[in-house]
């Protein structure tokens, strides 16, 4: 998976886990959204980082780290299991 797919599922959790979370009548499907959410986060956490120094990209990702300043593969599968 690259980074840019890995971006657009937290992404895609994170509007399902917003829909059911704010907008669904049944409390237990409301609690599974907030759930999702939380996923969403720690997999954003977890994914967003650069693959050279392993700094967190933060809220507003860019082209480049702004720790190191490598380029961040967005496109590129990466080779390690993160
Ligand atoms: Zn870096």
């Amino acid at each position: 998976m690259t980074l840019r797919q890995k971006q657009g599922l937290i992404l895609l959790l994170t509007v399902v886990g917003l829909v059911l979370a704010l907008w669904h009548p049944n409390v237990v499907v409301m609690a599974a959204g907030i759930m999702l959410l939380l996923a969403a986060s720690l997999l954003y956490l977890v994914w967003m980082r650069c693959p050279e120094c392993g700094a967190w990209f933060g809220k507003y990702p860019g082209d480049y780290c702004k720790d190191c300043g490598a380029k961040i593969p967005w496109d590129e599968k990466t080779k390690r299991n993160l």
